[in-house]
């Protein structure tokens, strides 16, 4: 937690934003429907965040004049994205509340130490070794094969990662990884993927949302179910878990806790990230109180919103691929189409530019019934192509 404590700030007050993508996009739409001005702090204009944003300061994350600015006007500052540097954290912390605290992002950005944190709660996690140097690989680590080798940092969607079977395997990944630190985890047999988001004030109260189940593909979050079509002790546990979580890092904001499913080992953690989550925009139109509202909640000092969720929903990625027709041409996807399905809650990003992978909106199918849900977000895939 920051040492500056955390104060009520009155609507009309300013909330500070690192980041300019679409979770920060999201942020400020949550944050100024309560009344807030966002100030956006993002070295690219016009982006998801800054085109919504009340104000937006151009510079750079390790800029000192930038972050003075955002400390001189707001009252507190939180992020969007995972890799924001932890220092440009610390360095606000000194004058204005920060939410999270630099602790808890570092934590987060090291999968090394982040393992080592969740085991600490009694939280497992995936078996796995740290490999700093070539003289790591040894044999004791064959009980990990067939694994995963993961940067330490700076990974996500799938990047800086590497499916080996032999430790010669193993030797190859980390040198064509630049032998930065990595982790060779095992590689499990996943029975599903889930998430729970939890939000923790500075007072300590938790909050967390219903468990969402997650479905990738190509590495990229594609769906989100919710419920997770899981049995209630499982779905007790992973909530349980994301709080024990929160509480040891000591942690102020909005943190996403991902989770396998395993046949031998149960539920197991895989990574935290320390912020809103895709995983969890169905939260925006399911959830009598979205990811956003909590996060902005927590940073103005108001007590958490309730997280009850009213109606089953399931949210579809909507990737710059569907922009592109089968020749390559330019197109537009069908959103009348779409949006003719009375159940489809469409957001779009206001990204200029369509890139295959990239992210640019997604729909919540809000239904009755989840397995009404399920069979309009076929439709949707459908209609999209
Ligand atoms: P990222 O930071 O890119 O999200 P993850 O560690 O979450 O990286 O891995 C991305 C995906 O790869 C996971 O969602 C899961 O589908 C798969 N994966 C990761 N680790 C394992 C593992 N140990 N065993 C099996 N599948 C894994
Ligand atoms: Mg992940």
């Amino acid at each position: 937690m920051s040492k500056i404590e955390f104060k009520t700030a009155k609507p009309g007050q300013w909330l500070g934003l690192l980041g300019g993508g679409q979770l920060g996009r999201m942020f400020c739409m949550a944050a100024q429907s309560m009344g807030y001005r966002v100030l956006v702090l993002d070295p690219v204009a016009n982006g998801p965040a800054g085109s919504v944003a009340d104000d937006q300061v151009l510079a750079d994350y390790m800029d000192d004049q930038g972050l003075a600015k955002l400390a001189q006007r707001c009252v507190g500052v939180t992020t969007e994205f995972e890799n924001v540097p932890a220092l440009a954290l610390d360095t606000l912390s000194k004058s204005i509340p920060v939410s999270p605290s630099a602790f808890s992002v570092g934590v987060a950005q090291n999968r090394i130490e982040e393992k080592a944190y969740i085991t600490g709660c009694g939280v497992p996690v995936a078996p796995h070794a740290a490999i700093r140097s070539m003289a790591d690989i040894t044999d004791d680590l064959e009980n990990l094969l067939p694994g995963i080798v993961k940067t330490a940092r700076l990974g996500y969607d799938g990047k800086g990662q590497v499916r080996v079977k032999t430790l010669d395997e193993v030797r190859k990944a980390f040198a064509d990884l630049n032998e930065v630190e990595c982790v060779l985890e095992k590689r499990l047999t996943l029975q599903k993927e889930m998430s729970v988001i939890v939000a923790r004030d500075h007072k300590g109260e938790c909050a967390t949302f219903p468990v969402a189940e997650n479905h990738h593909r190509k590495g990229i979050l594609a769906t989100t179910i919710v419920p997770a079509r899981i049995d209630d002790a499982m779905a007790a546990q992973a909530r349980a878990n994301a709080i024990s979580i929160a509480g040891a890092l000591d942690y102020v904001g909005v943190l996403c806790v991902e989770f396998f499913v395993v046949d031998e080992l149960g539920l197991v953690v895989n990574e935290i990230a320390p912020r809103p989550h895709n995983s969890g925009h169905y939260s925006i139109d399911a959830c009598v109180t979205c990811q956003f509202e909590q996060q902005a909640r927590v940073l103005a000092g108001l007590p958490l919103g309730d997280t009850r969720q009213h109606s089953p929903a399931v949210m579809v990625n909507l990737l710059g691929d569907l922009w592109y027709g089968e020749d390559g041409s330019v197109r537009e996807p069908a959103w009348e189409k779409v949006l003719a399905i009375p159940e489809v809650k469409l957001h779009l990003y206001g990204k200029e530019q369509a890139r295959v992978g990239r992210k640019m909106g997604h729909i919540t199918v809000i239904a009755e019934t989840l397995d009404r849900a399920l069979a309009v977000a076929q439709e949707v895939r459908d209609i999209l192509g």
